[in-house]
C-alpha cells in the first residue's frame, strides 16, 4: 500500500507541555499529529494545540488489555475533552487519618508519611501537625519527624550514627503506638470498623533490627505477604530503608523507586496490622495500588499503535479527498473510533470500529462553550481559584482573567504578572472590576492554547456537610461545584470536624 501523500519526519526530544517549543505555531507545520502519551495533562495539551492549529490528531490509549485509537478534527468530530475525563480518586482526610478500612487507605497514609519525611515541605503532608496551632494538644510525633528530616536531608552522616536507629524506633513508636493511644483516648476512632490495636513497644519496635528487613533476605519475593504480617519485620524494613537513604530517594513518592516502595509497603502494612485491615499487601500488589496502575501490556500498546497507523492512511486520504473535492467533513466520513477488546464480540471481533462522535455542542474546549462554577466567593482567594479550578480542573496553563473589562490576572511570556500579584490573596468578591459575585461572568483566556472561556459564577454560602451528600468522597477545604461543557466536578467538605492542614488532598 502506498501513502497517498509524501511523508517527512524529524525527531525532537522535549516535553509537549513546554509552550516555548511546542505551541500552536509548531503544530501548524505538520499535516497530522499522533499521540503516544501517558497522562491527562499532556493529552489535554495536545488536544487543544491541534484544535487551535486545525491539525488532525490521532489519539490512542490502552488500559491493560483494553485500548482505543480515534481521530480528532476540529469542528467535525468530538475532541478529547468533549466528554468528561475521569480524574484520580481522592479520599477524605478523616478516612486516611482516623478511620482507614481498606489497604488503599493505609497506602495513601504511607505515601503521606513518605511526604512528611522526604517532601520538600513537610507541611504539605496530610500528617503534618502545626505544633504552634494545636490548641494545647501536643503532637506525638512532629518533634521526631523534624529530627529525622534533619538526618535525611541536611546531615546524612547522622544516618549512620548509632543514635539514628533509636530515632527511627522512636518515630515508629510515636506513630504506631503513642498516636493511636492518644486518638483512642480522644474517642477519635469511634467510626472505625475495628478498634485499632497499638504496637507493643518493646516487643515490636526496639528489638527490630535493620538486618532482618524482609526485602534483603535471600528467599524474599516481591509477591510475599507473610513477612508483612509480622510487626517486627515491618519495623525492621523501615529501619533498613531509612538507614540507607541516599540521593536517589525522590522528594515525592515514586512507585518505581525501590527504597520508596519498600518504605510505603512496610509503613502501610504496619498500619494495616494496627487497624486489622486485610489483606496484607505484598510489595507487588502495594505498588499496583500506590501507582493506581493497571499494568501496561506491550501487545495492547502495539495493537493501538498499529490502529493509529491505519488511521494515518485514512486521515491523509481524507485530507487529499477534501483538497480534491473542495469539501470538508471527510475525516468524519472516513475515520473510525477503534476499540481494542479483551473478549471478542458475538461476531468474533477483537477490534470494533464505529463512527466518530460529533462534537459536544457544550464543550468549552472545541466549541467555545461556557462552564458554571459555584463557590463561596467570600472565602475563595484568586490564588486558590487559579490553582484549583483554572489549572487543575480546566487545564489552563497561562490564564489571563478579566472581569468586565478589568484585567485581574495575567501570566506567561511578556505578561505583567507582577502588577497582578497583589490580587492573589484577595477574595473573589473583593477583586477589582467589581469583584466576583452571584451571576458574575468571568472571562478567561490562554494564548498558549488559543483557548477562551466564560465562567458563570454562582455565589453559594451554604454547603452540604452530611456524609453521603453529593460527591462527599472528595476532600476539599473550600467546596465548589463545576458544571457544564465537558468539565464537571463537585466537591464538598468532609463531614468530620477534625483539624486538618490547609489545602491538602490525596490521591491514590
Ligand atoms: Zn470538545
Amino acid at each position: 500500500m502506498a501513502l497517498p501523500l509524501a511523508v517527512d519526519y524529524e525527531a525532537l526530544h522535549g516535553n509537549v507541555c513546554d509552550s516555548g517549543t511546542f505551541n500552536v505555531k509548531f503544530v501548524q507545520k505538520y499535516d497530522l499529529v499522533l499521540n503516544a502519551l501517558d497522562n491527562l495533562t499532556a493529552r489535554r495539551r495536545m488536544n487543544r494545540l491541534c484544535l487551535a492549529a486545525s491539525v488532525p490528531l490521532i489519539e490512542a490509549g490502552t488500559t491493560g488489555y483494553l485500548g482505543q485509537a480515534n481521530v480528532i478534527s476540529k469542528g467535525e468530530v468530538a475532541c478529547y475533552e468533549c466528554q468528561t475525563v475521569e480524574t484520580p480518586k481522592v479520599y477524605p482526610i478523616c478516612t486516611i487519618r482516623a478511620t482507614p478500612s481498606r489497604p488503599v487507605h493505609t497506602i495513601v497514609w504511607a505515601k503521606e508519611f513518605y511526604k512528611l519525611l522526604f517532601g520538600v515541605k513537610a507541611e504539605e503532608s496530610m500528617l503534618f501537625e502545626d505544633t504552634s496551632s494545636l490548641d494545647g494538644e501536643v503532637s506525638t510525633y512532629m518533634d521526631t519527624v523534624r529530627s529525622v528530616r534533619v538526618a535525611l536531608h541536611d546531615d546524612k552522616s547522622k544516618q549512620t550514627e548509632a543514635g539514628f536507629a533509636d530515632l527511627i524506633t522512636k518515630l515508629v513508636e510515636e506513630l504506631y503506638t503513642d498516636e493511636i493511644v492518644k486518638q483512642l483516648e480522644l474517642d477519635r476512632y469511634k467510626a472505625a470498623a475495628k478498634t485499632p490495636v497499638p504496637l507493643v513497644k518493646e516487643k515490636h519496635t526496639k528489638t527490630a533490627v535493620a538486618k532482618d528487613a524482609p526485602t534483603i533476605q535471600e528467599s524474599y519475593q516481591a509477591t510475599d505477604t507473610a513477612c508483612w504480617k509480622d510487626q517486627k519485620l515491618c519495623v525492621a524494613e523501615l529501619k533498613h530503608v531509612l538507614e540507607n537513604v541516599d540521593d536517589s530517594f525522590p522528594e515525592s513518592f515514586d512507585k518505581d523507586h525501590d527504597g520508596a516502595m519498600r518504605f510505603v509497603a512496610a509503613a502501610s502494612n504496619l498500619r494495616n496490622i494496627v487497624f486489622s485491615i486485610e489483606p496484607i499487601q505484598s510489595i507487588y500488589s502495594a505498588k499496583g495500588i500506590a501507582g493506581n496502575i493497571i499494568p501496561a501490556i506491550a501487545t495492547t500498546n502495539a495493537i493501538a499503535a498499529g490502529l493509529q497507523m491505519m488511521q494515518v492512511y485514512q486521515v491523509l486520504s481524507s485530507i487529499k479527498a477534501s483538497k480534491d473535492s473542495g469539501e470538508g467533513g471527510k475525516i468524519a466520513e472516513n475515520c473510525r473510533y477503534c476499540n481494542i477488546l479483551r473478549n471478542p464480540t458475538r461476531n468474533g471481533l477483537a477490534i470494533t470500529a464505529v463512527s466518530l462522535e460529533k462534537p459536544n455542542p457544550n464543550c468549552f474546549v472545541c466549541r467555545q462553550g461556557s462552564v458554571h462554577f459555584a463557590c463561596d466567593t467570600t472565602v475563595w482567594t484568586l490564588e486558590h481559584f487559579l490553582k484549583r479550578i483554572l489549572t487543575q480542573e480546566l487545564g489552563f496553563q497561562e490564564p489571563n482573567m478579566l472581569l468586565d473589562d478589568t484585567q485581574v490576572w495575567e501570566q506567561g511570556e511578556g505578561s505583567d504578572q507582577a502588577t497582578y500579584e497583589v490580587n492573589l490573596t484577595k477574595f473573589l468578591a473583593n477583586l477589582p472590576g467589581g469583584g466576583i459575585h452571584n451571576g458574575t461572568i468571568v472571562h478567561v483566556e490562554d494564548f498558549t492554547q488559543d483557548l477562551e472561556l466564560s465562567i458563570h459564577v454562582s455565589h453559594e454560602a451554604n454547603w452540604p456537610k452530611k456524609e453521603g451528600d453529593e460527591a462527599s468522597t472528595r476532600t476539599e477545604e473550600f467546596p465548589f461545584v463545576l458544571k457544564g461543557g465537558s468539565a464537571a466536578a463537585a466537591a464538598s467538605a468532609s463531614s468530620n470536624g477534625e483539624k486538618k492542614p490547609a489545602g491538602t488532598s490525596s490521591s491514590s
